[in-house]
């Protein structure tokens, strides 16, 4: 059996050790940030690049006219 003291670091500060009613956290504020951040980062809309492959396709285009 091995026993490791402090193998657990809170997941958003990576500075204290977890506490068990706040895992993986250290603390509710380490846990707070942490859902805020999570959460700010899934209403982030996705950009889509639908020009890049339109000229993409065109580039393709143009090698046919060399004979
Ligand atoms: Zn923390």
């Amino acid at each position: 059996m091995s026993s490791k003291a402090d193998s657990r670091i809170c997941a958003y500060c990576r500075q204290a050790p977890v506490v068990v009613a706040f895992r993986p956290f250290c603390s509710a504020g380490c846990q707070a940030r942490d859902l805020n951040a999570w959460l700010s980062d899934r209403y982030v809309m996705p950009a889509s690049s639908e020009e890049d492959e339109l000229s993409a396709m065109s580039a393709l285009d143009n090698g046919d006219e060399a004979g």
